[in-house]
C-alpha cells in the first residue's frame, strides 16, 4: 500500500471530519526546513499556521535539533514524581526569569489542555484550602477555548466542538470580553468563584478575537477585589506571538496562575507548564497528614528532551534578537494586509494582533458563511496550490506564521491568501439558510444591540404581560424603548399583543409592521401559520426586521413566539433567533402546576446553546394560589441553579401603570433594564 492508502486505512485525524478526508488524498509532509513543511513529492509550501500554532523559530533549526541530540545521549526521560532532572530545573529556572514577576513556580506537564486543567485543578484545591469552600464556580469568555480534555472543554464555549459533550461537564459561568459584563459578572457572582480563566488580549479558537483594551487589567483588579484567582491561558499568546513574550506583559498583569504549551519548546516536543504565585504555592505547603499535597501529574511531565528543546528555543529569542524582530515583521504584515485583502469584497473584517491574524469572510455584512458552505476550508484547500499551508475556523482564515517569517515570505503568505480569497469567493456557492451559523458574538452584528429577548416556557405564560410592564418602566426610567414581536398568530385580525406592547412603549405612531412584520390569523405555531399563508419565515428578513426596529428607539424589547422551541419554519426556532439577535434572554414562566418542569426543560435547551440566560420571571396567570405557588421559584432555583427574578403577581386590572409597579415591587428588574450587552 502507498502511505495515502496506510493513512486512510489506519488513521483517525484530529478535528477532521474523517467521511471528507477519506475522499480526497491526503498531502503527506516529510520534511521542513525554516519556515517552509515538504511533502513526499518534494513540493514545497510555506507554514502558514506554524503547524498549529506551535512553531517559533522555524523547523529543523540547527540549534534546537542539536539540544534535542545532546540531551537524547544523555536520557530522553525520566520522572519528575520524587525525582528531579537537569533540563526541567534548568527550565523552570529560565521560565521564572522571563514571566510576568511573581510567577515563581513551574508545573509541568505534556499540552495546553492539561496545563489549564492543572491550573483548573489547583486553583480549586487553592480556595477549598484557603477554608472557601464555597468558591467552586468558574467564570470565563463566551466562546472560550481552553483544550479538549473533559475539564477545558467545561471552560469552553464553542458549540460546535462542546455542544454534544455537554451532559459531562461542570457548569461555567460566561460573559462577553466587556469589562461592563465582567463587572457585572463579579458584582453577582464574586464570592463563587474559585476563578476567573481567560485567554489574555486574543480568543484564539474563537475566531482570533481581540478584547478591548484595559480589558485584561480590570480582570485583574476585579479577581483581587473579589478573592478570586486569575488564570491567564497563554498557550497560544504566548512566546512572542502577540509581539511580546507574554500577552499579559502588554498590560502589566501578573496572573495568578499560567498556562503554556505551544509554544514552549519552540513548537518541536510536547511539553506545558502551568506557572503559578508564590501566595498560590504556599498554601500546598504543610505536614504531610494536613493533606495539603496538588495530587496531580502527567507520566511525561518534564519531559528532558522536550524541556532541553524549549530551554534552546528561549536561547534563540536571546541569541536571534527574535522579539526586536518583531514590530517590523507585524507592521509588514499589517500593511501587506490592508493592500492586498482588505479590498476583497467578502473580507468583513480583518483582526490582527502580532503575527495572529483572523480574516472573517461574509457573503455580505449582514449575511455570514453558512457552515455547510466550508468557505474557510475552500480557501485553505485553494491555498495550497500556491504553495501555503493554512487552517480556517469556521469562516474565518488564520494565518499564524513562525516569528522567523521573513519579509519576502509576508508578502507571498498574504498574496497567496487573497489569490485564494478571490477565487473561493468568486465561485457560486450552495445556498441554504441555516440560521444556528449567526454567531451571537458582537463583532458579527452590524451595531451591538441593547434590549432584552422574552422566551416563554410554553405560550400563554403571561410573557406580552412583562413586556408592557418592563417596557412602561423601561420609559419611566428614560430609556426609549421598542417592542418587537417578529410573529403573532392568532391576530384577529390585529395582533393584539403587538399592540399592547407598542401602547406601552408610547410609539403607537410607528406602523404596525415595525413592531410586528408577520401578523396571522390561525392561532397557531408560526411555522404552520406562515405555510398556511404561503409565506416562508427566514431568520435574515426577521433579523433585518429587528434591526428596523431598534433604530426606532434604544432599547429593543423582543417577544419571541411561544416557547424556546416554537418554529418559525423547519429550521428556525426562538432559541435560533435569540442566538442570532444575541440578546439577554429573560425566560417567563406561568406559575402553576408543571412549570418546573417546563422551566427546567426550557432552561437545560438554553444551556446547552450556550445563551445568554439572564433569569427567570415567574407570572401567577390567575388569581387561584395553589399550594405548589410559593415554592415553584425555589424548586426551580435549586433544580436549576438559574436566577429567579420574581413572582409578577395577578392583578384584576392590569394596566400598564399597574404592572409595571407590580413588576418593580416584586421581581430585580435593575438587571433586566441596566444590563445592555
Ligand atoms: C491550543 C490551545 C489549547 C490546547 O492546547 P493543546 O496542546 O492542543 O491541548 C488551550 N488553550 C488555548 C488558548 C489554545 O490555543
Amino acid at each position: 500500500m502507498t502511505l495515502h492508502e496506510l493513512d486512510r486505512a489506519y488513521l483517525w485525524h484530529p478535528f477532521t471530519p474523517m467521511r471528507e478526508w477519506l475522499a480526497d488524498p491526503p498531502l503527506v509532509i516529510e520534511r521542513a526546513e525554516g519556515t517552509e513543511l515538504i511533502d513526499t513529492d518534494g513540493r514545497r509550501y510555506l507554514d502558514g499556521v506554524s503547524s498549529l500554532w506551535v512553531n517559533v523559530h522555524g523547523h529543523a533549526h540547527p540549534a534546537i535539533n542539536a539540544a534535542i541530540a545532546e540531551q537524547l545521549g544523555k536520557v530522553a526521560h525520566t520522572t519528575l514524581l520524587g525525582l528531579a532532572s537537569t533540563p526541567s530545573i534548568l527550565l523552570a529556572e529560565k521560565l521564572v526569569a522571563l514571566a510576568p514577576p511573581g510567577l515563581s513556580r513551574v508545573f509541568f506537564s505534556d499540552s495546553g489542555s492539561t496545563a489549564v486543567e492543572v491550573a483548573l485543578k489547583i486553583s480549586f484545591q487553592f480556595q477549598q484550602l484557603r477554608g472557601f469552600a464555597h468558591r467552586t464556580k468558574f467564570l470565563a469568555l463566551h466562546n472560550a477555548y481552553h483544550g479538549d480534555t473533559i475539564g477545558s472543554v467545561s471552560l469552553g464555549g464553542i458549540d460546535t466542538f462542546h455542544r454534544i459533550f455537554q451532559p459531562l461537564l461542570f457548569h461555567t459561568l460566561h460573559v462577553n470580553p466587556t469589562i461592563d459584563e465582567l463587572q457585572q459578572a463579579f458584582a453577582s457572582h464574586g464570592n463563587e468563584l474559585a476563578a476567573f480563566v481567560l485567554e489574555p488580549l486574543v480568543q484564539g479558537a474563537a475566531g482570533i478575537l481581540l478584547s478591548p483594551p484595559g480589558f485584561l487589567r480590570e480582570a485583574r483588579s476585579l479577581c483581587h477585589k473579589h478573592g478570586v484567582l486569575l488564570i491567564a491561558d497563554e498557550v497560544a499568546t504566548a512566546f512572542g506571538r502577540t509581539g511580546t513574550m507574554f500577552a499579559c506583559q502588554q498590560e502589566g498583569v501578573t496572573p495568578d496562575l499560567l498556562a503554556l504549551a505551544k509554544g514552549l519548546s519552540g513548537g518541536y516536543l510536547p511539553v506545558a507548564a502551568t506557572m503559578a504565585t508564590d501566595e498560590v504555592f504556599h498554601q500546598f505547603l504543610g505536614l504531610p497528614e494536613e493533606r495539603l499535597t496538588f495530587f496531580h501529574g502527567h507520566s511525561f511531565g518534564g519531559n528532558a528532551l522536550g524541556c532541553a528543546a524549549a530551554l534552546a528555543s528561549l536561547e534563540l529569542f536571546e541569541r536571534e534578537q527574535t522579539l526586536a524582530s518583531l514590530p517590523s515583521k507585524i507592521a509588514a504584515l499589517r500593511a501587506r494586509l490592508d493592500e492586498k485583502i482588505s479590498p476583497l469584497p467578502q473580507v468583513f473584517e480583518i483582526r490582527q494582533k502580532g503575527l495572529m491574524v483572523g480574516i472573517d469572510l461574509r457573503r455580505s455584512p449582514s449575511r455570514p458563511y453558512y457552515p455547510e458552505e466550508a468557505i474557510g476550508a475552500r480557501v485553505c484547500q485553494i491555498v495550497r496550490r500556491h504553495g501555503v499551508i493554512l487552517r480556517p475556523l469556521g469562516s474565518v482564515v488564520v494565518l499564524m506564521p513562525p516569528l522567523s517569517i521573513t519579509f519576502d515570505q509576508i508578502d507571498r503568505l498574504v498574496d497567496a491568501t487573497a489569490a485564494a480569497i478571490a477565487e473561493a469567493t468568486s465561485e457560486s456557492l450552495p445556498t441554504r439558510p441555516a440560521p444556528l451559523s449567526i454567531p451571537p458574538q458582537a463583532s458579527a452584528a452590524p451595531a451591538p444591540l441593547r434590549g432584552i429577548f422574552l422566551i416563554g416556557t410554553d405560550t400563554g405564560v403571561g410573557k406580552t404581560t412583562v413586556g408592557v410592564a418592563l417596557l412602561t418602566l423601561a420609559r419611566a426610567r428614560g430609556l426609549a424603548p421598542v417592542p418587537f414581536k417578529p410573529v403573532e398568530t392568532g391576530a384577529a385580525p390585529d395582533p393584539e399583543d403587538a399592540l399592547r406592547l407598542r401602547s406601552a412603549a408610547r410609539c403607537n405612531a410607528l406602523p404596525r409592521e415595525i413592531i410586528c412584520p408577520y401578523a396571522f390569523y390561525p392561532p397557531v405555531a408560526p411555522a404552520l401559520a406562515a405555510e398556511q399563508a404561503s409565506t416562508h419565515l427566514t431568520l435574515a428578513d426577521i433579523l433585518s426586521a429587528a434591526r428596523r426596529a431598534a433604530a426606532h428607539g434604544d432599547f429593543l424589547l423582543v417577544e419571541s413566539a411561544g416557547g424556546v422551541l416554537s418554529p418559525y419554519s423547519d429550521n428556525l426556532t426562538s432559541a435560533d433567533l435569540a442566538a442570532a439577535l444575541g440578546l439577554p434572554i429573560l425566560l417567563v414562566a406561568r406559575n402553576a402546576l408543571g412549570t418546573i418542569n417546563h422551566t427546567a426543560l426550557a432552561i437545560a435547551e438554553l444551556r446547552r446553546r450556550h445563551l445568554p440566560l439572564t433569569g427567570v420571571v415567574f407570572v401567577n396567570t390567575t388569581p387561584v394560589a395553589t399550594l405548589d405557588r410559593a415554592h415553584n421559584p425555589r424548586l426551580v432555583r435549586a433544580l436549576t441553579g438559574v436566577r429567579v427574578l420574581g413572582v409578577l403577581p395577578f392583578l384584576a386590572l392590569p394596566t400598564p401603570d399597574a404592572l409595571a409597579a407590580a413588576l418593580r415591587l416584586n421581581v430585580d428588574v435593575d438587571v433586566l433594564l441596566a444590563s445592555p450587552r
